[in-house]
């Protein structure tokens, strides 16, 4: 039998799946502000560290929330 459906979906661009996943919001781990990364070359090169511009936290360590809100009562 022929295949019918299958086809017209290797039309779409493979690149676009990757943005279905909701990217990741990294977090301040003292007052929860969004942080900004403190070096483009991060994660590549050199580890990735982070700074907050609310508390003036800096380090690697942070908190990541999948939908923008702060993970509070996870539990
Ligand atoms: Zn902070």
């Amino acid at each position: 039998m022929p295949p019918s459906g299958d086809e017209s979906e290797d039309d779409a661009p493979k690149l676009v799946r990757r943005s279905t996943l909701a990217p990741s919001i990294k977090l301040c781990p003292r007052c929860l502000a969004p942080l900004s990364a403190s070096s483009k070359l991060g994660g590549w090169l050199i580890p990735q560290d982070y700074y907050c511009t609310k508390c003036g936290y800096a380090g690697m360590v942070y908190v990541e929330s999948a939908d923008g809100s702060p993970p509070e009562g996870k539990k």
